[in-house]
């Protein structure tokens, strides 16, 4: 350890890429530590992080009672596997299908594996209650959707760097346009072997796409019309990102399955989850389906009081008051500016589009600008920078944020 301690960026930086795989292409910054809405790189150099670990550490970082939770369970005992029973994963299911209002809860680790566990629960439903042939079940997918990277859920991306070469793909989906519900009646009219319609409530990978008012409700009109299940993956969008605790709050829509991963443990810990209710849950049994991490007591104390502290710090409304200064404020610098077209989000999941070709290095370089400036943010796609800070900031810190924002902006003006 003390050795790796006196490493510097570069060292580091070097030793990734020797000795691990180049399967991300990171901002050149090493970290080191992490409390509420900063960063420290190794040199001791502190930013404001406006990525979250892509809306993970929505509690800010090293939250002092999610970390409390994880050690004191930590020491007393951290997995049994599901072979045996343990003293915490029911309450932490109570507690979280009674916060989420769901009969049940299925534990995973990752966000993935929590869609890939909805993709089977959804499959098994059809064959067994909706009565589709079996082999024959459908999912209703979004262009440019993002849900993860397994082989399965790259099946059905259109991100081509993440499917090239990875095929054979999975079968079993139909994609149609975002935000689109003409295109999701025509589909769900056209075929009688559809079991689900897998969406994000804002699409957060793909740019931070929010999609026209009405579009969730009609879509959950439109499922429930033909039998199938709405399935909102809100691994990035859920736990008070967007201002509610869910993004389908915004419409009061509720899905027959709900997937969460990231913020739901803070980023303390890997912990993912599906919810339904009964009637859909209960497809699975014993031996179908699971994980040897899956439902940890560790993950179980950690989950638990990651979302005590959302609701005890009221973080939604927070992420919803510090979402709409932010916009507002980068409008005003947007009104008369020639690099950024427009700033769009909800809450403090947001993003801006920079007018410049989908191919160039301008978001990139403006990241490496706001870097030395002591923010740090990303890319998503082409030329598309997402904004997304813990949301245990205040107004002060976000103002300030925006006064770095701004003022980095100002050298990249044509
Ligand atoms: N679904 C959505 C909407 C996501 O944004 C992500 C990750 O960014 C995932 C699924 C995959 O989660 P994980 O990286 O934990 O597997």
């Amino acid at each position: 350890m003390a050795v790796l301690e006196r490493l510097t960026s570069q060292d580091a930086i070097a030793l990734e890429d020797k000795y691990g795989a180049h399967n991300y292409h990171p901002l050149p910054v090493v970290l080191s530590r992490g409390e509420g809405v900063y960063m420290w790189d190794v040199e001791g150099k502190k930013y404001y992080d406006f990525l979250s670990a892509y809306s993970a550490v929505n509690q800010g970082h090293c939250n002092p009672r999610i970390v409390n939770a994880m050690v004191e369970q930590a020491k007393t005992l951290t997995l049994t596997s599901r072979a045996f029973h343990n003293d915490m994963l029911g309450k932490f299911e109570q507690y979280a299908t009674s916060y989420f209002g769901f009969d049940k809860l299925l534990p995973m680790n990752t966000g993935a594996e929590a869609v890939e566990t909805a993709i089977k629960i959804c499959r098994k439903w059809a064959y067994e209650r909706k009565g589709i042939k079996e082999q024959d079940a459908q999912i209703v997918v979004c262009e440019n959707n993002f849900h993860g990277r397994t082989t399965t859920i790259i099946s059905f991306s259109n991100d081509e760097g993440a499917r090239k070469n990875f095929g054979p793909y999975t079968p079993g989906f139909l994609k149609i346009p975002y935000d689109d519900t003409e295109a999701l009646e025509k589909i769900l009219k056209e075929h009688d072997n559809i079991a689900g319609f897998l969406v994000e409530p804002i699409q957060g990978e793909a740019g931070v796409y929010v999609p026209s008012e009405g579009y969730l409700t009609k879509a959950r009109e439109l499922c429930k019309e033909h039998g199938v299940l709405f399935i909102a993956d809100e691994i990035q969008t859920g736990i008070a990102r967007t201002g509610k605790l869910l993004a389908i709050d915004h419409e009061n829509v509720k899905p027959d399955m709900l997937i969460l991963g990231k913020a739901i443990s803070g980023g303390v810990y890997p912990v993912s989850a599906v919810l339904a209710n009964n009637e859909v849950m209960d497809v699975i049994q014993p031996g179908q389906h699971g994980s040897t991490f899956g439902g940890n007591p560790v993950a179980a104390a950690v989950a638990t009081e990651a979302l005590e502290v959302v609701k005890d710090e009221k973080l939604a409304e927070n992420a919803e008051k510090l979402g709409q200064l932010f916009r507002s404020e980068l409008q005003k610098y947007i009104d008369n500016s020639n690099i950024v077209s427009l700033v769009r989000g909800k809450g403090l999941l947001n993003a801006i589009v920079i007018n410049d070709s989908e191919d160039s290095s301008t978001a990139w370089d403006i990241c490496m600008a706001l870097k030395e400036n002591g923010l740090l943010a990303k890319p998503t796609h082409g030329n598309i920078i997402r904004f997304a800070p813990p949301l245990v900031m205040t107004e002060d810190q976000l103002l300030d944020c925006v006064s770095i924002i701004t003022t980095t902006l100002k050298d990249f003006e044509k």
